[in-house]
């Protein structure tokens, strides 16, 4: 019922050799306002356990590391690992760069009426722009305030949907995901009775089972069609996971965070994710995007840097994909966390070598014209920081199903058995797989807004 057609192509798997980049410490930041705290481990139980019975029994999620976002600041809580980033920072000041460019490419909303295979260029012409330095803003508002100094919007508003507009909204959203992927007038009535049959997910027992919330069920349904689907809901329907809106620990601005808990009555473990309660009146689709992110932290083990490398690159290519789909109008929405998975998009799709994608390795600044700290940063790992005040950051982790189906998908190439983060981060580092040169210009040129 929620098959997709994205099949692995039988591509080899090479190794990179890569080893982690050392970062500067955050608190060096001259945007760092925040100061660090001890939670006291039961305090923290009691403010954040939304299954009463539940004791968390180890912590990660995505707001521990923070992309872009220089003022973070580290929590240490006894036997788990949590560290958290704070809120958007200060004014940074911005130049504005004028790179000129010889092909005429659409921009912007305008681009946003024509379907993706539309798009006049050739694939040689793609290629030779994605070949071309990292891309900058022609629109600052559209990112973090923090790398691109514009407006840091709030959060959005409380949605407060009935059931049946949520399922209108879905439909609406989905077939039109569906209608620009495969730009075909004959195949609308399909598609939207796929998103129609699929909608019916939201009163699936198991799914509310693992996702109470109609905001983040939703949420969970926009990951159908895309490459990471069918181990998501597998692993959704294994009763070994549970999402949720909540507070995050300390009442910080990460995204969402995974805990590892024990249910007292029952005696189980289980993996829940706690997406913020800050930003449940964003778009569902965005949402998509963090639990495609936290369904990696499947163990209750410290993180790697590979796993979150790979969390985050899976989490970013998501949010291209919806990108890619819906155009300038869904990042331009003017709220908080479109800004910040806008600006993780950036990043992404400005590591480039040759024109391909990649993750540790790029061409350059990856924010032009930023003035922030960040300006330094070259690929999107290094923005990636994981950070405990203890300093226990383990060098590999072993990945899972999940893993393994999202980023097959997304890379197009198997991985071998008993693969660990470590070849998952290589793999997404190493292969564009999913996405076409011309898609990857799309974004760029028409949703956001870049100077291509
Ligand atoms: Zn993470």
């Amino acid at each position: 019922m929620i098959n997709t057609s994205l099949g692995a192509s039988p591509a080899r798997y090479i190794s990179s050799g890569y080893q982690p980049k050392k970062q500067a410490p955050l608190h060096d930041s001259p945007q760092f306002t925040g100061k660090k705290h001890i939670v006291p481990a039961l305090l923290l139980t009691a403010a954040v356990a939304p299954f009463a019975t539940a004791t968390p029994i180890s912590r990660k999620g995505n707001g521990d590391i923070a992309p872009s976002i220089p003022g973070s600041i580290t929590t240490a809580i006894p036997t788990a690992l949590v560290s958290r980033s704070n809120t958007d920072g200060d004014v940074a000041t911005f130049t504005h760069a004028n790179p000129t460019l010889t092909v005429h490419v659409e921009k912007g909303p305008q681009a946003d009426k024509r379907s993706t295979k539309d798009c006049t260029i050739t694939d040689k012409k793609a290629h030779e722009i994605l070949e071309k330095p990292p891309f900058g803003p022609r629109n600052r508002s559209l990112f973090s305030k923090v790398v691109y100094g514009s407006t840091a919007y709030d959060p959005a508003p409380p949605q407060n949907r009935s059931k049946q507009d949520w399922k209108n909204f879905y439909v609406d959203a989905q077939t039109e995901f569906y209608d620009t992927l495969e730009p075909n007038p004959a195949q609308h009535a399909a598609h939207k009775a796929r998103a129609t049959r699929d909608v019916q997910l939201i009163d699936d027992p198991k799914i509310v089972s693992a996702i109470p919330d109609i905001e983040a069920r939703v949420a969970a349904l926009f990951l159908i069609g895309t490459p990471v689907e069918d181990e998501a809901f597998k692993y959704l329907r294994s009763g070994n996971v549970k999402v949720q809106f909540g507070p995050i620990p300390g009442g910080t601005d990460d995204k969402a965070i995974s805990e590892l808990v024990k249910d007292e009555q029952t005696g189980k473990q289980y993996h829940r994710i706690t997406l913020n309660e800050l930003y449940k009146g964003e778009d569902p689709r965005l949402h998509a995007a963090l639990i495609g992110h936290e369904f990696n932290h499947q163990d209750g083990n410290v993180n790697s840097r590979p796993e979150e490398e790979t969390a985050y690159a899976i989490e970013a290519r998501l949010w291209l994909l919806r990108l890619l789909t819906h155009g300038n109008k869904l990042a331009s929405m003017p709220t908080q966390l479109t800004q910040r998975e806008n600006t993780e998009a950036l990043a992404q799709l400005n590591t480039r070598v040759d024109g391909r994608l990649r993750t540790k390795t790029g061409s350059g600044a990856i924010y032009p014209n930023s003035s922030a700290e960040s300006a330094q940063f070259t690929n999107f790992d290094q923005v990636i920081q994981v950070n405990n005040s203890t300093g226990t950051v383990k060098p590999n982790s072993p990945g899972n199903d999940y893993t393994r189906g999202a980023v097959q998908g997304f890379t197009k190439t198997p991985l071998k058995k008993d693969f660990t983060f470590n070849d998952s981060s290589n793999a997404l580092d190493q292969h564009q797989g999913f996405f076409s040169d011309k898609q990857l210009v799309r974004i760029a040129n028409a949703s956001l807004d870049l100077n291509v």
